[in-house]
């Protein structure tokens, strides 16, 4: 990673190797919505055939949730390590 890719962390807003950090995380933040026509597809054919596992094979393996947003952030260690990983869903990618 070169100088200018380095962003300010994402959950502090300082710089990801101050505080005598040597090392930081890039994480990437994915929001997922679920695809709600493969589902009651998948949950119809597992209906129809009997078993889910028997259904799943024979199914046409469909995404049952799609990308909603999607974006890299960095965090630094000290973060990384004292901070609840539900305060990431917060940032916007
Ligand atoms: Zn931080």
């Amino acid at each position: 990673m070169k100088q200018a890719d380095l962003k300010p962390c994402a959950l502090c807003n300082k710089g990801v190797l101050a505080d005598r950090n040597i090392a930081f995380y890039r994480i990437r933040v994915t929001n997922f919505v679920a695809d709600m026509g493969a589902i009651n597809r998948q949950v119809g054919l597992e209906m129809l055939v009997g078993n889910p596992t028997i259904a799943n094979v024979m199914g046409p393996d469909d995404d049952i949730a799609i990308p909603f947003s999607e974006g890299d952030c960095l965090v630094c260690m000290t973060c990384a390590t004292t901070k609840h990983i539900g305060e990431l869903i917060e940032i916007q990618p």
